[in-house]
């Protein structure tokens, strides 16, 4: 039996396309190893959102090749996959096959060429119609928390990204998919799911597949939850009071975009216990100009009312964000727009990167005017400045119980254990393996630059 070793960068989508790649290859035959040395086959799971990322991956493919062993078959998907398509045969020596991002579900096709003698192998084609979206739960990464994919792509053309090229448009599954894969889910003991997708809320089901149109006995819970009530909400509000029906212990959500993030969400959240208390909203600058230029949709203004809206939620609800520093054409008075924003949300979490421009995007045509010495400054000076309102806003944790999935033992410590709050927050903890799995009261005593520490109150 071949033994694959399947290596994922970047996104949750990546990790997800790479779980059910996992559960293909193992279901057709191969077996995935978490061992390199064994592996007859390399899979490498690209992102391209960052700059270099190509050249980590030639360095990669460059260390596989260069291993003192027999060469294993080289397959490299993801969005590096899309983007460069054949011509990464020329670019990267060793490579023997290429898998576009609709193309996942045909990993196992390309590698069977391959191995039948056929050279340079590419599939950058469309995703089939019977495309199994489901994952084993064998290869999953967590036992206990699932990917489930709602919509994948983007419309959205902001300024900075590859995604909309690499990802195609948003096309979004249909609701009793989503629906039966999280009744599934439910069934494998899985006990957080996370609804994923590019902008997650911008999600538009195939007609005839609406949340409150999905037909028989699976949904009759979901039909009796009064979903008829909420005519006129959002489609994405409308989901995820379906997926709450189904009775899974815990969904999160991720990511949103602030322009389609309308109050319904927050509704559906103060309505449904098992809809988590976080929500990932990212803000990107704090400046109306340069929000503008990056093509986002969204003002600071509108913004803000949403971060009020969802501050006002009886629910006390986690927020994080990202932000891109150095934008072409950011000045000081803009950065001090951001530093101002991010002092006013209080966010848990904040994702800061300096902005680098990627090839094919349309602000790779701007003229990239902040100096590295200057981008250096602000992330350092932004860093500092989100360290000290999350230090006072995480405190707020201090002598609280909260409820923790038990998820895995922590690295660093023999007998504790490391989980998420219903908002997010990696929560360590002294446990025993019969723990794991399992929704932790934990009572929180210390809290540390990016995770809590506390004792365990009770079971549930
Ligand atoms: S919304 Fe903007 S940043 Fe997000 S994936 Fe789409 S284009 Fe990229």
């Amino acid at each position: 039996m071949k033994k694959v070793y399947l290596e994922t960068f970047g996104c949750q989508m990546n990790v997800s396309d790479s779980e059910r790649v996992a559960t293909s290859l193992a279901s057709r035959g191969f077996e995935i190893t978490p061992n390199e040395e064994l592996a007859d086959i390399f899979l490498l799971n690209t992102c391209s959102v960052r700059e270099k990322a190509e050249h980590k991956l030639y360095a990669r493919v460059g260390r596989i090749r260069n291993s003192g062993r027999e060469k294993p078959v080289i397959g490299i998907m993801g969005c590096v996959a899309q983007l460069e398509g054949e011509t990464l045969f020329k670019k990267i020596s060793g490579v023997d096959f290429v898998i576009g991002t609709k193309a996942v579900g045909r990993v196992k096709e390309a590698i069977d060429r391959v191995l039948d003698g056929d050279r340079d192998v590419a599939d950058l084609g469309e995703r089939e119609r019977n495309y199994d979206w489901s994952v084993s739960d064998a290869q999953r990464n967590s036992p206990y928390v699932a990917f489930v994919p709602i919509i994948e792509g983007c419309n959205k053309f902001c300024t900075y990204c590859i995604v909309p090229f690499s990802r195609g448009r948003e096309v979004s599954l249909p609701a009793s998919e989503i629906i039966r894969q999280v009744l599934e889910l439910r069934r494998q003991s899985v006990k957080e799911v996370h609804l994923i997708g590019q902008n997650v809320n911008s999600y538009r089901p195939p007609s005839g597949s609406e949340p409150s149109a999905v037909a028989g006995g699976l949904t009759q819970s979901i039909d009796n939850s009064g979903l008829e009530k909420f005519r006129g909400a959002t489609p994405f509000s409308k989901l995820l009071r379906a997926v709450a029906a189904t009775g899974i212990e815990r969904i999160k959500f991720n990511t949103s975009f602030p322009r389609d993030f309308h109050a319904d969400i927050v509704d559906a959240i103060n309505e449904n216990e098992n809809l988590c208390n976080w929500v990932h909203l990212p803000v990107q600058s704090g400046s109306n100009r340069i929000l503008k230029t990056m093509r986002r949709g969204h003002t600071i203004e509108s913004y803000l009312k949403k971060i009020d809206n969802l501050k006002a939620s009886k629910r006390e609800i986690s927020l994080t964000t990202d932000i891109i520093v150095g934008f072409p054409g950011e000045t000081v008075e803009d950065f001090e727009e951001t530093v101002k924003v991010v002092e006013y949300c209080g966010y848990d979490a904040a994702y800061i990167f300096k902005y680098s421009p990627r090839p094919g995007t349309p602000a790779f045509k701007m003229a990239d005017d902040v100096t590295a010495e200057e981008k250096t400054e602000r992330f350092q000076r932004l860093e500092t400045v989100q360290r000290n309102s999350q230090n006072k806003a995480l405190r707020r944790y201090l002598n609280k119980t909260l409820e923790v999935l038990a998820e895995k033992p922590s690295s660093r410590v023999a007998e504790q254990l490391s989980g998420h709050s219903t908002c997010h927050k990696v929560v360590n903890f002294q446990g025993s393996a019969a723990m794991l799995g399992k929704i932790v009261n934990v009572k929180i005593s210390e809290i540390k630059a990016n995770s809590l520490y506390g004792e365990v109150a009770g079971i549930q």
